[in-house]
This record gives structure tokens, C-alpha cells and sequence, in this order.
């Protein structure tokens, strides 16, 4: 049993271990996927600025220019007038015409004058027509000059595509229009445009307004754009995205597990996003973990498999060392064992000069118990006789049987009159004990005769159950059912 209970132990520190260091790993994983996506989430955040710094080149531009035309007209008479007067509406086609060259992505420059009438177009031919912009019908506009910025889609536009208008008006300091010049961003060129980054698979690239309209997106995806949308996330708006956010989430147009980083466009109500995928990233990572976690099922599992290969070797051991010291019949110490078990309590006690004594036992008249109920009963009694043994023994009294229907109990610490009080318990209890016939509803008594020998100065063990012999053989004498102590 100890050997068992030291490879137990053994096995129980080799599994705790394997624990921590699993634990560990596991600990050690997550940590490296935390840190691969927080380096990935910075450096979407840090391409979304990029992206949104220089788009946002385009919007300055192109207000820059609005100023630049605004500034070039006299706001208060040439827009009144223009309806009127040819030569001022030459002049000012001719400014539109120039300016709408200078900055990439304008696909028009038109100037509005009070009653919103298109008095100046560079490209499309509108002059005299209306324009609906929302301005046009505010009864109260700020005063001065104030810039807006609107999207249109394809089928509201006027080049049938899809653009930004981007427009400054002028009105009085009463909050009167006065007129309004007004850019026409064409979205087509802000796809081109970030259609040129080079993306990673799975990766994209996209700009949104802060209502959510997608206005251009790598990889290109012709049927999204102009519709709504909204930010996977859910918790966040476009509207409330800063100078850089980030968040994980799965992508509402491709249903792709993205790591996005965001960026607002300085001045300008638009959001540069860029997404990573997250699959990608995590590849290197989910393979090594994959790889650490095989290798980590196959240690436990040998080792597992090498504890059951040793508990086995234990507990054969076990029962062999079982069946060498036990009797079969009664189970309790076989001849071989209580000898040994004998031997070394007799050195001791002679050793420490410490009382030992030996009851030695015979059944009365075994052989008539086995003549008249026959040899299976006789068994019975052998095993009701070692059952007594157990009842009345100490635990560190150790009982045997001899061979036969003789036993023997080494009773240690104990003098002569102890191994008498015992050895008469024994006797009394052998004598009230029933034995079932087998065969017959019935019992059986018996009796047995005890010897008991006490250590005194007997050279060896041998010669301290010779005494006990003797004792016992003087009990059989004596009439049996008795106990003689020599
Ligand atoms: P005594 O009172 O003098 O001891 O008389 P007894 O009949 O018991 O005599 P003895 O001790 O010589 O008897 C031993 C008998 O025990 C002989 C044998 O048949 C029987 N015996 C020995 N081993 C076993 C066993 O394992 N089972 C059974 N049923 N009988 C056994
Ligand atoms: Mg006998
Ligand atoms: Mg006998």
C-alpha cells in the first residue's frame, strides 16, 4: 500500500505541474493574442489617420477654393447682378472655369446667387436653372460666410453619380442669402483614389460620412456605396468617432471578423476606416497555440497512460505481495508471514527489553467437527476461529494460522497476565460462538485449547513457540477448552 500511495503522490506532483505549466500557457497565449491586437488595432488607427489626413487634402482644397472664388467676387452686387448684367456672369464663368481646375476630384464649381439660381457653372450646363439645395429654403442663415457639406447620391445628383456637394454661403448679417459658391466632389474619385492603396486579402479600406453612408471602399464594392453603413459595432457612431478609435467586430457588408481602426477627417464630417482581418492577423498565432495545445493533449495523455501502466505494475505487485503473506481460506497472516512478522517483533522486544507474548490455539476435536458435519463445515469453523482472532486481537496484535485448524496470535507489550486476560477472552467467545452446519439448519459449537509462551530469555522465536507448544499441548492434556501459560 505505501508504494502505491508514493507513486500516487509522485503522479499527483507530475499532473500538478503539468497543470501549472498548462496553465501557464494558456496564460502566456492569450496574453500574445492581447498584444497581437493591440499592435494591429494601433496600426489600423494609425492608417485610418493617414488615409483620413490626406483625404482630408482634398476637402481643404477644394474649400480653399470656394474661399478663394468667394473672395474674388463682390458678393453684394455681382450676385444680385448677374441675372442682369452678361458681362459680370462672363466674368464669373470664367473664374469657375479656372478654379475648378486647379484641385483633382472636382467635377464642378457653380456659384448660386441670392435666389439660388445658378449664375456660374464650370462644367455641367445649368445657368439659370434652380438649385434645391436645403440652403435655398432656410429663412435664417448664419451670417457671413459658413460652410456645408452634403452627400448625394447618383439619382439626386446632377452628373448621375454619386458626390459630395460642398458649399459656402454668404448671407447678410440679418441671415439673408446672398449667394453661395459650391463644389461637386465626384465620389468616383475618391474610390479611384483609395482603390490605390494595395490591401491584404480580407483587409479594407473604406470612408464613411457620419451618417453612415459608405462613399468609397478597397476593395471596391459598387453596390454598397452610397447605402447605409452603420458601424458594426453597434455601441459606437460614426458621429462620435475622434481623432482615432478602434474595435473588433464583424463587418455588416461581408460578415468578415475585422480589427478596424477609425479616424474623423479633420473639419470635415467624414470617417477614414481601416479594417484588418482578423483571421489573418491571428493565423501565425492560432497555429503555434494549435501546435503548443497538440503537444501539450499528447504529453498529459502519456502521462496518464503511464500512470495507468504503473498502477497496474503497483497493484499486481500488491496482490502478489497479498497472496504470499495471506492464508487463503481465513485471510488472515499465513505461517511464512506471522514467522516474519514473529521474528521481528521478538528482536525488537528483546531489544528495548519490552514484554511479548504468543497465544498458541488448536481446535478441540477438529477432526470429529470434520467426521460428523463434514470437511466444508470444518472450514467454517477454521474461518469463524480467524474471525474471533480478529475480534478480540489489538491493532498491533498480528494472528496467524499455522497450517490446520492451528493458529497462533503474537500479542506484543504484553506481559503474562495481559496475554491471560486475553487469551481467556478468546476462549469464552470461541466457546458462545455458533458455526452453521452447512446442509443443516442448525449449529455448531467448538472449542479451542491455548497455550500461551511469554518472552523471557528464549535465545529465539522458534524457542518461544516451542514453549507455546507446550503450553498448549499441557491445555490438551488438561481436558481442553482451556488456556495454560508457561
Ligand atoms: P485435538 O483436540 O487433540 O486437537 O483433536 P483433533 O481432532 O483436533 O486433532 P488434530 O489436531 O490432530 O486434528 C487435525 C485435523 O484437522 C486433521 C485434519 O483432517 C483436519 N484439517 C487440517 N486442515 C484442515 C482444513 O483446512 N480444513 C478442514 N476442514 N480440516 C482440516
Ligand atoms: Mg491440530
Ligand atoms: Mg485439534
Amino acid at each position: 500500500m505505501h508504494s502505491l500511495h508514493r507513486s500516487l503522490g509522485i503522479y499527483a506532483f507530475v499532473f500538478l505541474f503539468l497543470a501549472v505549466i498548462g496553465g501557464w500557457l494558456v496564460y502566456d497565449f492569450r496574453q500574445e493574442r492581447d498584444r497581437l491586437l493591440e499592435d494591429i488595432a494601433r496600426l489600423a488607427i494609425h492608417k485610418s489617420q493617414v488615409i483620413s489626413r490626406s483625404f482630408g487634402d482634398t476637402f481643404l482644397a477644394a474649400d480653399y477654393v470656394l474661399r478663394d472664388v468667394l473672395g474674388r467676387i463682390d458678393v453684394e452686387r455681382d450676385f444680385s447682378e448677374a441675372s442682369r448684367n452678361p458681362a459680370i456672369r462672363g466674368q464669373m464663368d470664367a473664374l469657375v472655369k479656372e478654379k475648378v481646375e486647379t484641385v483633382a476630384g472636382l467635377s464642378d464649381l457653380v456659384l448660386l446667387n441670392q435666389d439660388c439660381t445658378f449664375v456660374a457653372v464650370a462644367r455641367h450646363p445649368l445657368q439659370g436653372a434652380k438649385s434645391n439645395q436645403a440652403f435655398c429654403s432656410e429663412p435664417d442663415i448664419a451670417p457671413g460666410q459658413s460652410l456645408r457639406i452634403q452627400y448625394m447620391p447618383p439619382d439626386k445628383s446632377a452628373n448621375g453619380r454619386s458626390v459630395v456637394l460642398m458649399s459656402r454661403t454668404v448671407a447678410s448679417s440679418e441671415g439673408r442669402l446672398l449667394g453661395a459658391a459650391m463644389v461637386v466632389i465626384d465620389l468616383e474619385f475618391a474610390q479611384n483614389w483609395i482603390s490605390s492603396f494595395s490591401t491584404d486579402r480580407n483587409d479594407v479600406l473604406a470612408i464613411v460620412d457620419t451618417s453612415s453612408t459608405l462613399l468609397a471602399r478597397n476593395p471596391p464594392l459598387p453596390e454598397a456605396l452610397g447605402k447605409r453603413a452603420p458601424p458594426p459595432s453597434g455601441t459606437l457612431s460614426f458621429a462620435d468617432v475622434g481623432a482615432g478609435s478602434t474595435f473588433m467586430a464583424a463587418s455588416p457588408i461581408d460578415g468578415q471578423e475585422r480589427i478596424f481602426g477609425l479616424s474623423r477627417l479633420e473639419r470635415f464630417p467624414f470617417v477614414a476606416i481601416v479594417g484588418y482581418d482578423k483571421a489573418r492577423v491571428l493565423q501565425g498565432w492560432q497555429h503555434r497555440s494549435w501546435q503548443f495545445s497538440i503537444g501539450f493533449v499528447v504529453l498529459l495523455a502519456l502521462s496518464l497512460l503511464a500512470l495507468r501502466a504503473h498502477l497496474t505494475v503497483v497493484r499486481q505487485r500488491e496482490d502478489m505481495r497479498k497472496l504470499a503473506t495471506t492464508d487463503v481460506l481465513t485471510g488472515i497472516a499465513n505461517r511464512r508471514h506471522f514467522m516474519d512478522v514473529g521474528q521481528h517483533e521478538f528482536a525488537r522486544a528483546k531489544r528495548h527489553d519490552r514484554p511479548l507474548a504468543v497465544l498458541m490455539l488448536d481446535i478441540d476435536r477438529f477432526k470429529s467437527i470434520n467426521d460428523r458435519w463434514g470437511h466444508p463445515t470444518g472450514d467454517r469453523v477454521i474461518q469463524k476461529l480467524a474471525e474471533l482472532l480478529g475480534v478480540v486481537a489489538r491493532a498491533l496484535d498480528t494472528s496467524g494460522r499455522l497450517g490446520g485448524e492451528e493458529f497462533a496470535v503474537l500479542l506484543p507489550e504484553t506481559d503474562a497476565s495481559g496475554a491471560c486476560v486475553i487469551a481467556e477472552r478468546l476462549r469464552g467467545i470461541v466457546e458462545e460462538s455458533q458455526v452453521a452446519v452447512i446442509d443443516g439448519d442448525f449449529t455448531l459449537n467448538f472449542t479451542v485449547s491455548i497455550g500461551i509462551a511469554v518472552l523471557h530469555d528464549d535465545a529465539t522465536f522458534e524457542i518461544l513457540l516451542q514453549r507455546g507448544d507446550k503450553a498448549l499441548y499441557q491445555a490438551k492434556e488438561g481436558g481442553r477448552n482451556r488456556v495454560v501459560a508457561l
